[in-house]
């Protein structure tokens, strides 16, 4: 079967879905093609934070992209509500990183205070003591030293926005295929052929959103998207009266009431089994954060793949040889979702990538 399209977005991911959708809403015409329900997909897997404390310290570009995402979260979320008629549970009262020893807090301090000085006063952060941190956040463990705290943090449900966003995108007519990987692109005389399990479609502009398929597809356009998979593990408790006041980095209480419990960064490849090693020095860690957590079950825990990048910030580019084609890849794909919709669609649309996305090419990998 082939069919033309305004554009062809390869991936229903986060990352793919809250472009599609943004083109969409815009009244292009899209088809989002992905591979099957088993593949990897970081989307279905990960924490949920809408993060900034932290984000592009050393690299202010990432660090304005971040806070400018956050910062439309709430506008996306009124959008998204309204075309889906469900709650995203999105919460942004500010979030914490714990520190359980002084080397800890002095290495965050460091973090934060190098991106405090690049941002210019845009963006603001407190490392609180552990007296102050206490009236914040009661019952933290003794070998709480302290942490920081950035009022720009927050959390939302990461299911229920890749949800919304696939509603949102059928509601303006987006055509959506699973079970359609792409195997091969070709291109002639500005026109993309892509070749899918489900067919070959046609359009002029082609959006590589695939996650860590990327890497294998990018080349197809003259484009390289060198990602590799890092393994999270997370743990779920029961359902609990709230514990948790505000999202921290390695632990937040979601709307129904169970704490999510994560961390783990491990470079094992294409791997994603659970392993009591690491998930036992999880929930050791949880418990010193949070003692209460002892008397919590564990009920479900799983792993996931993040797609990162070399220096762990996003990869987005547009193809010179194979004009019409970007590719995009990122780790955090939670909080950039607004960017990615608003501002990466509205750059696609004009056919080229702001000036504040030149720093994000994969051509600040070479060397030579
Ligand atoms: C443990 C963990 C915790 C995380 N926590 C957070 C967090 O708190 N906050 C945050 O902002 N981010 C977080 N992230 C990162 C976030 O989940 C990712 O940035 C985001 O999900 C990436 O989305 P994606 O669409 O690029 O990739 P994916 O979700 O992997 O989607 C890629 C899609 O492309 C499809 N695909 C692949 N190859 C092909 C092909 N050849 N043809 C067609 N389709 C293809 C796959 O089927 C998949 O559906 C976390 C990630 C993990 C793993």
């Amino acid at each position: 079967m082939t069919r033309n399209y305004d554009s062809i977005i390869v991936g229903a991911g986060l990352v793919g879905l809250s472009i599609a959708y943004g083109l969409a809403r815009r009244g292009q015409s899209c088809l989002v093609l992905d591979a099957s329900d088993t593949s990897h997909q970081a989307s279905k897997g990960n924490f949920g934070l809408v993060w900034v404390q932290g984000k592009g310290a050393g690299f202010s570009s990432y660090a304005d992209w971040t806070l400018q995402s956050s910062n439309l979260w709430p506008s996306f979320r009124d959008e998204l509500q309204e075309k889906s008629g469900k709650h995203l549970a999105l919460e942004q009262k500010g979030g914490i990183h714990i520190c359980l020893s002084n080397e800890e807090f002095e290495n965050r301090k460091k973090m934060l205070d190098l991106m405090q000085s690049h941002q210019n006063g845009r963006f603001a952060y407190e490392m609180l003591d552990r007296k102050a941190l206490l009236k914040l956040q009661p019952g933290l463990g003794n070998d709480v030293v302290g942490g920081s705290w950035c009022q720009h943090d927050g959390h939302v449900n990461p299911l229920y926005l890749l949800r919304s966003l696939k509603d949102g995108f059928c509601q303006h007519k987006g055509q959506l295929y699973f079970d359609a990987t792409v195997s091969e692109i070709s291109y002639h005389k500005g026109v993309f052929d892509v070749l899918s399990k489900k067919g070959t479609f046609k359009s002029e502009i082609l959006i590589l959103a695939a996650g860590l398929g990327n890497s294998s597809l990018a080349p197809f356009v003259g484009l390289k998207q060198p990602v590799r998979p890092q393994k999270g593990q997370i743990l779920v408790t029961q359902k609990v009266d709230k514990l948790i006041r505000f999202p921290m980095t390695q632990m937040r209480q979601t709307a129904e009431g169970s704490i999510m419990i994560g961390g783990s960064k491990e470079e094992v490849g294409f791997d994603i089994s659970s392993s009591t090693d690491i998930t036992a020095k999880i929930a050791l860690r949880a418990q010193r954060t949070l003692p209460a957590l002892k008397h919590q079950n564990i009920i479900r825990n799983w792993a996931a793949l993040r797609v990162m990048s070399p220096d762990g910030y996003p990869i987005y580019d547009q193809s010179i040889t194979h004009p019409g084609a970007f590719a995009f890849s990122c780790h955090s794909g939670v909080t950039l979702a607004p960017a990615h919709c608003f501002g990466l669609a509205t750059d696609i649309e004009m056919g080229k990538l702001g000036v504040e996305l030149q720093p994000f090419s994969e051509r600040r990998f070479d060397v030579s």
